[in-house]
């Protein structure tokens, strides 16, 4: 598969390991990174991956989502942002740790999965949310169930930016975030994962023409998948050249500089951390996007 040929920001990656499904996925940084400078992705939102290690509790969160600041801090153009991760057990001292992961670690929000994280996206978050709203960060929430939950949050945390993933996952979804989000300008979604091939109307220009192009944004959520296929429905979608632009990097741009104003997309590749051979870093277990 070719390389895209525009620059992108991947705004729903994860680092680290989920070990709480068999086989066990994961990329580290470098894996990542290797994978962004063969796939035109010069920039991305980072978080952990959902089911890490847990057999020491919130230190083991701690250090997931110190392994972001530390991404963050080394390489500032490349992760201008980064999320920490959170976990329904954890209760308090998982609140704790998600407000020092912001004052210390300088993370903007976190990610949640509900599925693998025990949420249910209602009250149980809503002491996380009330620490990065009092912050004004940012939010990556996967789906559990109908959406409208997320803009009942975005209605709530009206300086919370929210990100909601796989927006393009099936045409229901795609039905119930236009019906439920696709007015609240703090909602934004991502394009992590396309529909099944047998799905075979992926419902980009569809999708777009139902919410704001602004808040349209490519996701790959790496490690799982190779996120090169979204890219290549991306650019050979019917979109014109500006909107693919806006998707691809320009929106996240946008997105970024809520937070960094002064950031700029690198418009250099990654280069490529040694030892990670073309036929290999590709390699995913997902059902989709192999
Ligand atoms: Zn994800």
């Amino acid at each position: 598969m070719q390389a895209a040929l525009h620059p992108y920001i991947d705004v729903h990656a994860h680092i680290g390991q989920t070990v709480s499904r068999s086989r066990p996925i994961g990329q580290d940084l470098a894996r990542y990174m290797a994978r962004m400078a063969t796939s035109s992705v010069h920039a991305a939102i980072i978080s952990p991956t959902a089911g890490g290690p847990q057999s020491r509790g919130v230190l083991d969160t701690k250090a997931q989502n110190l392994e972001i600041a530390e991404a963050c801090k080394a390489f500032p153009d490349r992760f201008p942002v980064g999320l920490g991760i959170v976990e329904v057990r954890h209760q308090r001292a998982g609140v704790d740790e998600l407000e020092r992961s912001i004052r210390e670690d300088g993370l903007l929000g976190f990610m949640c999965h509900p599925i693998l994280s025990g949420h249910a996206l209602e009250e149980e978050l809503n002491p996380f949310l009330e620490v990065v709203h009092a912050h004004g960060g940012l939010c990556l929430l996967h789906l559990s169930g109908t959406s409208a939950k997320i803009a009942a949050y975005a209605k709530r945390y009206p300086d919370i930016a929210f990100i909601i993933g796989h927006a393009s996952m099936s045409r229901e979804v795609e039905q119930d975030i236009v019906e439920h989000c696709g007015s609240a300008d703090n909602i934004w979604l991502d394009l992590a994962q396309k529909p099944d091939p047998e799905e075979d109307l992926w419902t980009l220009h569809e999708l777009v023409s139902r919410v704001s192009l602004s808040r349209v944004m490519f996701g790959s959520d790496a490690p799982y998948y190779d996120y090169r296929r979204v890219q290549h429905l991306i650019e050979n979608s019917s979109l014109s050249e500006s909107e693919v632009v806006q998707v691809a990097s320009g929106n996240a741009t946008i997105l970024i500089r809520k937070f960094k104003p002064h950031w700029e997309l690198p418009m250099a590749a990654v280069e490529a951390p040694t030892g990670h051979p073309d036929n290999d870093i590709w390699i995913t277990n997902g059902r989709r996007l192999t």
